[in-house]
């Protein structure tokens, strides 16, 4: 995971290992070095440039200069922004209600179908929980078939309703299913589109306004980068939901997505995908990926 950017980073500080007295010319070049690894891995320039004059500043804060370890204290400062930059602190998911509605939202080929899944399965193994999925692509049949593959696997009811076209009625009846058979989580899985489009932005926004959910939670692609942002975004703006699902962060090499996304929407990112399987899936620490991206 994000193995470039470690690389990259790594070789920065060693501008700042390798000497034997720091000046600040060896802080720049450092710095210049940070700034390039994080436009490597698909950080817009502005943020990769707010960066680093944040850790310059600290840098000169904290003597930076005269301490004994100068490249492990930049190591330190470049640590704790970064998990600034990724939210701080780990966000939860709102399961106040009974049920607890989760709307899930994103483009078709997201991961969103297999993320609800590991939702579920997340909720019913690990909090004890007993979750309904609501299939609610009224366009493509093989997306309710998924996610009636992806319930058998796991032993989680799925509620679909495949001759029915209107996505709201079907979100409604599965939470009158559930609280008639004492589901205590609902997870709504929608259909996405291969692009962020007007008709898919309405109906999710009608199902949001309906079903009123505790959360809203949109999945991502991390492998896209920017467009990632872009698209976190365009969702935001619309449906400001409660937070973010970082997928296949196991075919992402750069990292630009997981870094930016907060920043740029200000909503945290919740969990991550790292594989295929039902259990790859993990609450997201800010410190603990700063601490794998510096390796
Ligand atoms: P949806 O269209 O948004 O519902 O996306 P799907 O859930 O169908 O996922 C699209 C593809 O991505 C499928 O082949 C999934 O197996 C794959 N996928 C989903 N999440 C992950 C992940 O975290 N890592 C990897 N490597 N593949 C994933």
């Amino acid at each position: 995971m994000f193995d470039n950017l470690t690389d990259k980073l790594d070789k920065a500080f060693h501008i700042l290992k390798g000497h034997g007295k720091i000046t600040d010319v060896n802080v720049a070049d450092t710095l210049k070095e940070v700034r390039r690894a994080l436009l490597d891995a698909d950080v817009n320039f502005k943020i990769a440039k707010d960066f680093t004059t944040r850790v310059k500043d600290k840098a000169i804060g904290s003597d930076v200069l005269t301490t004994l370890q100068p490249g492990q204290l930049m190591v330190k400062i470049v640590k704790d922004e970064l998990t600034e930059l990724m939210g701080g602190e780990t966000a939860g998911v709102n399961l106040s209600g009974n049920p607890s509605i989760i709307l899930m939202s994103g483009l078709q080929g997201s991961g969103k179908t297999t993320f609800s899944g590991k939702l579920a399965n997340f909720l019913k193994t690990k909090k004890n929980k007993k979750p309904l999925l609501v299939a609610c692509d009224i366009y493509r049949p093989a997306a309710i078939n998924q996610l009636h593959v992806v319930g058998d696997q796991i032993g989680v009811e799925v509620y679909s309703e495949p001759e029915n076209k209107n996505a709201v009625e079907i979100a409604q009846n599965a939470i009158k299913h559930a609280k008639a058979n004492g589901f205590n989580v609902v997870i709504v899985d929608t259909a996405g589109r291969l692009a962020v489009d007007e008709q898919m932005m309405n109906e999710i926004a009608n199902v949001h306004a309906a079903i009123q959910p505790h959360e809203t939670l949109f999945v991502v692609d991390s492998m896209t980068g920017q467009d990632a942002v872009n698209t976190a975004k365009a969702f935001n703006d619309r449906l400001d939901f409660d937070g973010v699902v970082l997928t296949k962060l196991d075919g992402d090499t750069r990292g630009g997505a997981a870094i930016t996304i907060k920043s740029v929407v200000n909503k945290p990112i919740k969990f991550i995908g790292t594989g295929e399987k039902m259990d790859a899936i993990d609450v997201f620490h800010p410190s603990r990926m700063a601490d794998r991206i510096l390796g």
